[in-house]
């Protein structure tokens, strides 16, 4: 039995890095998980590490049939939830000046537009009281170059997470953002050669206060803190990222 025992929770792109990181938290303190992401290897892999407490199911959040198929899972599985993380996303490192349509697009659909319908999709299952929390990032509030386009985005689901927190109020559901800084994850990498992301790894522990990477484990403990503990606290977001947007 643990803090979280009775607790049913879906986090998208759950299979990897930060949501890999608040799926193995939750699960360690009692709750089950049902756990989205588009590689099914990686699912599987994750599956594996966290035990009878998972599900996985395989999808785009930027495809709402998916979501569709998502939700009747949850339900299947769980009937009611008690909190959502939604986490799926991706960084395309583009400089301005080179920045596609297709890129646009692309990071558009997913950071924003598959979050902004991950909600509408499974809120119907959340429980009163329940908690969303949104991954948003600190190129909310520095600027960083290549990445302006998903810094946007980014901001976006910032000011999503204020006012899906009023349109959910009445429901008792609270919604909030955490913002994590530089975390070591595979995101780097997909979105760079090796030799690319390695210079900015090192670039970005120069610039952090903390002169180091958070760990996906740092961010599930804000995470699971939003949606399970902090019960007056709605709209806001959480930085966990050294203190580099705050020193
Ligand atoms: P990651 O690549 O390990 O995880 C991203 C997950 O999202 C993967 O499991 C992937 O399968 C899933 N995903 C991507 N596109 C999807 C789609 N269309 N449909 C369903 N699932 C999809 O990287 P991460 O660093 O753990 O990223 C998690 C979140 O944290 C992202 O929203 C990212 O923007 C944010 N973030 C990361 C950092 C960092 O430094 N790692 C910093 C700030 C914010």
């Amino acid at each position: 039995m643990g803090e979280y025992s009775g607790k049913n929770v879906v986090i998208t792109g759950g299979g990897s890095g930060i949501g890999f990181g608040i799926a193995q938290l939750l699960v360690d303190r009692g709750a089950r998980v049902l756990i989205t992401g588009r590689s099914q290897a990686t699912l599987d892999a994750a599956r594996e590490r966290l035990g009878e407490s998972a599900v996985t199911v395989r999808g785009d959040v930027a495809a709402l049939s998916d979501l569709d198929a998502l939700a009747d899972r949850a339900r299947g599985e769980f009937g009611t939830l008690h909190a959502l993380f939604v986490n799926a996303g991706i960084v395309r490192n583009v400089p301005f000046e080179s920045m596609t349509e297709q890129v646009y697009d692309e990071l558009f659909e997913i950071n924003v537009k598959g979050a902004y319908f991950t909600v509408q999709k499974l809120a119907p299952l959340l429980s009163t009281n329940a908690g969303i929390v949104l991954t948003t990032s600190v190129a909310n509030v520095i600027g960083m170059p290549a990445i302006s386009a998903y810094a946007a985005g980014k901001a976006a689901l910032r000011s999503m997470a204020r006012s899906l927190a009023r349109e959910l109020l009445p429901r008792g559901i609270r919604v909030n953002a955490v913002s994590p800084g530089p975390v070591e994850t595979g995101i780097l990498a997909n979105a760079m050669t090796e030799e690319a992301a390695e210079q900015l790894r090192t670039q970005l522990a120069a610039d952090n206060p903390m002169g180091r990477f958070g760990t996906p484990e740092e961010v599930a403990r804000a995470a699971a803190f939003l949606a399970f503990d902090a019960t007056y606290t709605t709209g806001a977001e959480l930085a966990v990222d050294g203190g580099v947007s705050q020193l």
